[in-house]
């Protein structure tokens, strides 16, 4: 047995001076004296956490992202060809890079592919703008993927033509899985990216990830033969590997791994304008993109169920939210659908969402960048404004909030998450939506028994109490008094079931 004393310790219980550990559990906590033996350590007044859980991201993205062009931040379509050409000019092949932001240029109008043509004529480029959901492709890359003027758009998809219909080099939503053929990672390249996303998730104190990672199952299992997957994991893998060879049958747990639900997009992004909305957007008339009808959203989801599996959907848009709630009320489905980002949505939704018990699995760090121009799609004065990014709103409601990354569109730090819930500073400096700001606990708790419950831990993961696998982080900084460390707090420590997994100090 452990003791960890003279700490202070935050539980949904109060706050606790010591706890005791023992085969991985916590045995029990408290804050008067407590006698201490040769196993006990002094943790030097440090403050302790439970274990924060990332309830979305994508780990092989993330590990990815570290090895392909950087295009974050890029203020205007000319520091894109710069980059572009320093990274071109000593590698050859294709060209992968993430991260452009048509937001941060002043015409904020799309890169094309003639921007791309000037700097890289021979070689294939591809570049994701931040959310994923859109990349804009080079002459070379339209030519090797053999699309052209006549190529028709994919369901839920577009090849942006301009007013003379020429091809723009923009591809949005499903047209973006036409490039997916040519930029294929082989599988060990997919393990090693896996690995570093891992070690990244760790890094920042994650003690669990719920992951979006394609055909990822059987890599994971390896890796962890290896010794190297550090943090809890739970895949949930794509909806069309159901039935696979290599998916996990739904409850599957093996160590640190655990898959009991599958993944579904209904629609794009807000930043792209491919969001699916219930009224036009405010700046440009569109409506955003439906990647499936009612219909088929309805079918999907019963696919899900009856192979047992539970569903995550993301849907940003009211209208994709919409009709994702209306699919999870036809089927019937009680086991903690998850609807991943609700990020637009309404009065009638948010009702809906609490009546049906369906998780909100929210991202706080959007805040960062949306909020420099969330209010120019949606209308300033428009009703919608008042049910987004509305956590405080759906929180007081009584409904399931679980917190997340979706890195690597946005950071996967979990501090600085709780940060953005908790102030929901712009990146420009202002606060956006004052009056949906949570508190230093709803913030935790989102991250903890939150992002606990969307994965059906709750009963052992997300808080320190007794009986509760001992996973938790310690910091130097006190973030319990003064949150608005969390900005630029670091963890010291990661335990998981007891075992140090990371040590700074
Ligand atoms: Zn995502």
């Amino acid at each position: 047995m452990t003791v960890y004393f003279n700490a202070k310790i935050f539980t949904f219980n109060g706050i606790k001076s010591w706890m005791k550990i023992e085969n991985g559990k916590i045995i029990e906590l408290g804050s008067e004296e407590v006698e201490k033996s040769d196993d006990s350590i002094d943790m030097k007044q440090q403050i302790i956490l439970p274990g924060l859980i990332d309830a979305h991201i994508h780990v092989f993205s993330l590990g990815r992202h570290s090895n392909t062009l950087n295009l974050s931040g890029s203020g205007s379509i000319f520091e894109i060809q710069t980059k572009l050409k320093e990274y071109a000019s000593n590698r050859e092949g294709w060209i992968i890079g993430r991260g452009w932001d048509q937001d941060l240029f002043d015409d904020k109008r799309y890169i094309s592919k003639e921007d791309l043509d000037m700097i890289t004529p021979d070689q294939p480029v591809v570049l994701f703008r931040v959310c994923g959901h859109i990349v804009v492709v080079n002459s070379c890359a339209l030519e090797i993927l053999g699309i052209n003027q006549n190529t028709e758009d994919p369901d839920g998809g577009e090849i942006e033509r301009d007013k003379d219909g020429y091809l723009t080099g923009i591809l949005k939503e499903k047209a973006v899985d036409l490039v997916g053929p040519l930029i294929i990672v082989e599988r060990n390249e997919r393990k090693e990216m896996i690995a570093i996303g891992l070690q990244k998730c760790l890094d920042v104190g994650l003690t669990g990830v719920q992951t979006n990672d394609e055909e990822a199952w059987t890599i994971y299992k390896e890796l962890q033969e290896e010794g190297r997957v550090p943090i809890r994991v739970y895949l949930t893998p794509n909806h069309k590997e159901i039935g696979k060879e290599d998916t996990p049958k739904p409850g599957t747990r093996e160590g640190l791994l655990y898959c009991d639900r599958v993944k579904l997009l209904a629609d794009g992004s807000l930043g792209a304008h491919t969001a699916a909305m219930r009224e036009p957007y405010a700046d440009t008339g569109e409506t955003g993109i439906l990647i499936y009808t009612q219909e088929e959203l309805n079918k999907l989801i019963g696919e899900a169920n009856t192979a047992g599996y539970r569903v995550e959907i993301h849907a940003i848009g009211d209208l994709a939210a919409e009709m994702v709630i209306n699919a999870i009320e036809v089927n019937n489905d009680n086991n903690k659908p998850i609807l991943t980002h609700a990020q637009i949505l309404g009065e009638d939704l948010i009702q809906k969402m609490k009546n049906l018990n369906i998780i909100a699995n929210i991202q706080p760090t959007f805040i960062i960048t949306d909020g420099n121009w969330v209010d120019s799609r949606l209308g300033i004065d428009s009703e919608r404004r008042k049910y987004s990014y509305a956590w405080k709103t759906m929180i007081d409601t009584g409904i399931h909030v679980s917190g997340g990354s979706d890195a690597p569109v946005e950071s996967n730090n979990p501090l600085l998450g709780m940060y953005s819930a908790i102030f929901r500073e712009v990146n420009n400096g202002k606060i956006w939506r004052e009056d949906e700001k949570l508190t230093f606990e709803e913030a935790l708790f989102i991250y903890t028994k939150g992002a606990a419950y969307t994965a059906k831990e709750e009963g052992r993961l997300g808080d320190l109490a007794p009986g509760f696998e001992a996973d938790f982080i310690v910091l130097k900084d006190d973030v319990i008094s003064q949150p608005e460390l969390l900005k630029n707090a670091k963890v010291q420590q990661v335990y998981i079931s007891g075992i140090k997994k990371l040590a700074r100090s």
